[in-house]
């Protein structure tokens, strides 16, 4: 058995009778239907109406009139005749304004419905639902429980009558009471009936139609971007219904619920959308169902119910719609109430929309994320903690509104060659790599309207026409061009220069100690207390933290390619031959062989421990500092060499791979960025940043 229920908007008018009767008919091919309907809508106010009126026969001959032009549509003839004389006989009765007057809505569509089914040679019954469902003693004049023993006994026996029928149509909402008169299931009550028709008859089908596509996260005429539910759990649907879902007669969940058949709420006007399945089923992850909510117009107050699944976080729940409401502006009246699964919330009447909306907004809108496509050149350190990072959290970063997509990651040399080739404009290209020409390739890229974003300091070392030639590419293109991470790591270093260009306040001077390889060495070398300065300089290549000859960095390479960095982003052109470079050792130590370099070290040994303890005599520490400084004529002139610093310096303080940059301005304060220069995982968040940026 399949019980099919319809609303009094997909019964109001021909055109949506015959959706209805194509449905019914499509279900009946499959099995014997039990067909529910409702009063046409607003016929039921309009009863009610009547039955309060002094005068009321224009308001019956309006209605009456609905009716019979519904008829005339669907009959011609005798039928017409027939159906029309049915009609009248009703609209008698309701004219002698009798108590519970509203329960005649149903009886005048069933009629329509049923005489229309039995015209197409569909075998067909009229059943009264008068007769079948019975309330329980006691319940009231309306809206009360249903005696079920009773009720479920009574619609078996009529059904098992005949046994030739293939569509049973009832009545729905309408009931008698114990005493065996004429009752209602209370407004909405429809669903109820087919509710209990669908328990009592066993079906294996209940489907509720109606006019939205099933139980939907919030009302669709107060939240546009509501959407429907597919798959709600009974005890959700009931919560939901209670506090303010219009689309569910509370009352209707239990009886469907005891028998274990699911109730599917289907939308009459769009019958291939599945709508909402309530059953058994209950997600056993936190999951947000949908936000109800209930008027109490005496009090001018607005309750909103948010209704969850699974295990929800009860304070982290209570704490989202406090934020939510109050970044719409919304004051509760009472505190946040959780009740299960249940958040109950109270707010004034007038911004009662408008807190629907905001929760709306917090529990079920992706506040939309624009994706990023990016492909990693170098699956090094650096590339391999990118990945990760990005891994752990999706490449989500709700903050930004954005998401990476990390596309493809590689260390193979043709690689830039196979993203020229084949990733989408505005998609981003990293190099982690420590390639010296890879750089070659940025001017294309760009021309293919891809990002470029790099922590390779070789790709910005170059000459300065080259660098220029990127520059003008990637503006040319409308792309950005990011290297942050190639000074001082994650530092805000380079942006904390080029921020202020050209506002006035220009660039006098800058100061770095930025070569975490020699300071490392620098600072770890404490003369006579400590290792000898050969031993800590082979511990420092074994470990790799030098090059293979760690002649490269003492000669200052890293440092010249940093400096030339920092100067061109203040805007001056620098070249590498115009910087002056003195190498933190002598000359001779730079001819002849690594272990010719290690043995002149342990020789001289005695001589760094004297000049150490001289300088700690003087109060004063060395540091190899790099350095641009303007003259008074406006040249620039940029120097990298051992420096003597006094306690007073920002670069006296310095352990381990600490950076420390200084830049002096026209107008004001030197600013000092200190912090760490070293990490593989910090130079992957400093490449997250500049891709989101
Ligand atoms: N016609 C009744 C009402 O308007 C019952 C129903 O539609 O479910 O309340
Ligand atoms: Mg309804």
């Amino acid at each position: 058995m399949i019980v099919l229920k319809f609303g009094g908007s997909s019964v109001a008018s021909a055109t949506a009778m015959s959706r209805v009767l194509d449905i019914v008919e499509e279900a009946s091919s499959k099995d014997k239907v039990v067909l529910v309907c409702s009063a046409i809508s607003g016929c039921t106010d309009a009863l009610l109406q009547i039955g309060k009126s002094e005068d009321p026969e224009h308001l019956i001959e309006s209605l009456e009139g609905r009716h019979i032009s519904i008829i005339n549509r669907l009959f011609t003839g005798k039928e017409r005749g027939d159906a029309i004389a049915e009609c009248r006989s009703v609209f008698s009765d309701v004219r002698c304004i009798p108590p519970v007057i509203e329960a005649f809505g149903e009886v005048l569509s069933t009629n329509i419905i049923a005489r229309k089914l039995s015209c197409e040679g569909v075998k067909t019954l009229w059943l009264d639902s008068r007769e079948l469902v019975t309330t329980a003693p006691g319940s009231g004049s309306v809206g009360g429980p249903v005696d079920t023993a009773k009720t479920y006994a009574a619609i078996r026996e009529a059904v098992e009558a005949a046994p030739d029928v293939q569509v049973f149509v009832a009545p729905g909402f309408i009931a008698k009471d114990s005493k065996g008169a004429v009752t209602t299931l209370g407004r909405g009550g429809s669903d109820y009936s087919a509710s209990l028709f669908a328990a009592a008859l066993d079906a294996s089908d209940l489907q509720i139609w109606t006019d939205v596509p099933g139980i939907m996260t919030a009302n669709p005429k107060v939240v546009p971007t509501a959407c429907s539910i597919p798959a709600i759990s009974y005890e959700a649907a009931f919560e939901m219904a209670s506090n303010g879902a219009k689309v569910l007669y509370a009352p209707a969940v239990a009886p469907a619920q005891e028998k274990g058949i699911a109730i599917n709420i289907r939308n009459t006007f769009d019958p291939a959308h599945p709508g909402t399945v309530i059953s058994g089923k209950e997600s056993e992850i936190p999951e947000w169902k949908g936000v109800s909510s209930l008027d109490d117009t005496l009090a001018g107050t607005t309750r909103l119910c948010l209704t969850g699944e699974g295990p929800v976080s009860p304070v982290a729940t209570v704490r989202r719609i406090g934020n939510a409401l109050r970044e719409a502006g919304i004051k509760p009246l009472y505190d946040v109430a959780a009740q299960g699964r249940n958040f109950f919330v109270t707010v004034r009447a007038r911004v009662g929309r408008s807190a629907v909306a905001a929760i709306h907004r917090e529990f079920f809108e992706e506040r939309s994320l624009s994706a990023l496509e990016v492909y990693v050149a170098g699956a090094g350190a650096v590339g391999q903690a990118l990945k990760s990072i990005l891994d752990a959290c999706g490449g989500i970063f709700p903050s930004a509104g954005k998401q990476i997509r990390l596309m493809d990651i590689s260390s193979d040399h043709l690689f830039i060659d196979k993203v020229l080739a084949t990733a989408r404009s505005r998609s981003v290209f990293v190099d982690c790599t420590n390639s010296k020409d890879i750089w070659r390739k940025f001017v294309p890229l760009l021309g293919a309207g891809i990002n470029i974003v790099t922590s390779n300091r070789r790709s910005l070392a170059i000459p300065y026409v080259d660098y220029a030639a990127i520059k003008a590419a990637a503006a040319e293109n409308g792309c950005f061009f990011r290297y942050d991470t190639t000074v001082g790591n994650a530092l805000p270093i380079l942006q904390s220069i080029s921020d202020g260009a050209g506002c006035g306040d220009d660039v006098t001077m800058i100061e770095a100690v930025v070569s975490c390889t020699l300071n490392h060495i620098i600072t770890s070398y404490d003369g006579s207390r400590g290792e000898t300065f050969s031993t800590l300089l082979r511990r420092a290549q074994e470990s790799g933290l030098t090059e293979h000859d760690p002649r490269t960095d003492l000669a200052g390479r890293d440092a010249l390619r940093k400096l030339l960095i920092l100067a061109r982003e203040a805007g001056v052109p620098l070249e590498e031959k115009d910087v002056e470079i003195v190498p933190m050792l002598a000359a001779k130590y730079f001819r002849g062989s690594l272990d010719d370099f290690y043995k002149m070290l342990d020789e001289d040994e005695p001589y760094f421990v004297r000049r150490e303890d001289e300088l700690d005599a003087k109060g004063v520490r060395q540091r190899f500092v790099a350095r641009l400084v303007k003259h008074p004529d406006g040249t620039f002139k940029a120097d990298i060499r051992m420096r003597l610093v006094g306690i007073d310096s920002p670069f006296y303080w310095i352990t381990g791979t600490e950076n420390v940059t200084v830049i002096h301005r026209s107008e004001s304060y030197p600013l000092v960025i200190k912090g760490s220069g070293e990490g593989a995982r910090l130079a992957a968040t400093g490449i997250i940043r500049n891709i989101l940026q």
